[in-house]
């Protein structure tokens, strides 16, 4: 900052989108109306932008770029650590909107700020990171190189569950990396999913036309994000339903784009009959209810062995029996609203489908506005909807495995494939049982719900392509261009 006083004054003016560097009024008809989902409060109404003004922010990118892969690692590397300082001198007004605009419970907020933060220092080291080879040529005279270079315009897709720090996950390594980024946030949360993060990087001095955030309706710009000549890669975080379409989209155009797809969730929470019960119960609620369930690597099954079972669910009850329900902006609370009415109504089928299907409800509780209390069920058979699908609210069943082998059957019955949890005492038995589990991430006496900045987070099966964080991220957002240099002459056979 020029004046070295850091600017505190919040931002404002979130019914413009950042497009093509300028803050515009979006041109489309319709209007997203952002509102807060515990109270209803309308936040911001945002005129939706229309294909013109994507096709304005990706010719911006693609000219951007150019310059940007030039710029020298420090300065990259320095407008990182900017955006870090931003990230702490605005932390309180970052967390209200995310408790405000995506119903986060102020400790969910927290999360979610350091991890956001953690991926952002993380990104910070990758401009210096990037290193090229040289390879010995079976030509005579010849020497091979090999560079890592950006891989252009990378579009950008996020969801409203994590919605800053999931969009930063993507943003934030590829600007370090000398990429171009078009985003669109999820219509659930603009402000947290897009445009808060575009104030901070234009406060943090980005150059003009390297990030754009487009708010428009799936209809207009939903599938022409995906399809327009310009990004080489399509960054996606998002349910696989819409995964999958991406998918295919990516490649229906006129070029073949790379993708990174981090998709849903069935994720296993596994307690063997030798875990430490009480510490086994107090990772199951926490990995279970934080955000309401409303996470991709959430909790979506507890499998216990027979022999402890009934000890489990007396414990986890007694648990779940404390949490306060309510307003996400007091401190105490543990359960804040569901995102919007769709996710309630899936919800209240799913709730109505588990009763049908004989699970035995032992917790439940009126549904009050847009607050749903924790719904338990025991005896749940692995076929039940509460078992095959992903849940994403804070409903959960409970299925008794015979034994440390039918769990393990159990635990990979399913399509996806992102993380999971085993409990034991035994280290060589979790050891044994986690690489039994086919899955991206497991963790061995701890939750479901991990993303570090240095370990790889990503999916199995259903759940994605391609890993987020670390050197790994750093590769999926860059490319290679081998350049061989003939020193002297070659020999051709005619
Ligand atoms: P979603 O798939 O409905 O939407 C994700 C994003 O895609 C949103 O921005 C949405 O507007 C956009 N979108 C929808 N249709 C589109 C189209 N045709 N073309 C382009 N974009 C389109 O998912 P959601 O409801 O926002 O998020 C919840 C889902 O995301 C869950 O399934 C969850 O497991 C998954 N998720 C996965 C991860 C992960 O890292 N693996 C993280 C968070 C959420």
């Amino acid at each position: 900052m020029s004046n070295n006083k850091p600017n505190t004054d919040l931002y404002s003016d979130f019914q413009l989108q950042y497009i093509a560097g300028e803050w515009q009024q979006g041109k489309d008809d319709g209007v997203n109306t952002d509102t807060n989902p515990f109270n209803g409060e309308t936040l911001v109404e945002i005129q939706q932008a229309n294909k013109h003004q994507l096709d304005q922010a990706y010719k911006a990118a693609a000219t951007a770029q150019v310059q940007w892969a030039q710029v020298t690692p420090a300065e990259r590397a320095s407008l990182m650590h900017k955006v870090v300082d931003i990230l702490d001198q605005r932390q309180d007004e970052i967390i209200d909107w995310l408790v405000k605009e995506s119903g986060s419970t102020r400790i969910k907020a927290m999360v979610e700020f350091s991890s956001a933060r953690a991926i952002t220092v993380e990104a910070a080291s990758y401009p210096n990171r990037v290193h090229g080879e040289i390879r010995a040529s079976k030509i005579p005279g010849k020497e091979n190189f090999i560079y890592r270079e950006p891989i252009g315009v990378i579009a950008v897709i996020s969801p409203w569950n994590f919605p800053f720090h999931l969009t930063q996950r993507s943003i934030a390594p590829a600007l370090a990396l000398g990429n171009a980024v078009v985003l669109k946030p999820a219509s659930d949360t603009p402000v947290t999913g897009g445009l808060l993060l575009a104030k901070i990087f234009e406060e943090a001095g980005l150059p003009k036309g390297l990030l754009s955030v487009i708010v428009g309706a799936g209809s207009e710009i939903g599938d022409a994000i995906v399809t327009h000549d310009t990004p080489s890669l399509v960054s996606f975080t998002g349910s696989t339903a819409v995964g999958k379409h991406i998918g295919e989209l990516a490649n229906s155009g006129n070029y073949i784009k790379k993708l990174a797809l981090e998709l849903g969730g069935n994720n296993p929470f596994v307690v063997l009959k030798d875990a430490n019960i009480d510490n086994a119960v107090k990772a199951a609620v926490f990995g279970k209810f934080l955000h309401q369930g409303q996470i991709c690597i959430a909790i979506n099954r507890i499998i216990v062995e027979d022999e402890i079972y009934d000890d489990f669910v007396a414990r986890f009850h007694a648990h779940v029996k404390t949490l306060k329900v309510g307003d996400p902006n007091e401190q105490d609370t543990s359960i804040g609203p569901i995102i919007n009415k769709k996710q309630l109504e899936s919800l209240k089928d799913k709730i109505a489908k588990a009763k049908e299907s004989g699970a035995n409800m032992i917790m439940g509780g009126e549904i009050k506005g847009q607050l749903v209390p924790p719904h338990i069920f025991t005896e749940v058979s692995a076929d039940m909807d509460l078992s095959c699908n992903e849940i994403f609210g804070p409903l959960v069943g409970i299925i008794r495995a015979k034994d440390e082998q039918d769990a393990l059957v159990i635990a990979n019955d399913t399509e996806y494939g992102l993380s999971s949890a085993v409990f034991t005492e035994d280290m060589e038995k979790g050891l044994r049982f986690a690489r039994g589990i086919k899955a991206g991430m497991t963790h061995i006496n701890d939750i479901t719900v991990n993303d570090e900045s240095n370990a790889p987070f990503g999916g199995e099966k259903n759940s994605g392509i391609g890993r987020f964080n670390g050197e790994w991220v750093l590769e999926e957002f860059t490319t290679l261009h081998w350049i061989s240099v003939q020193h002297t002459p070659r020999d051709y056979p005619f």
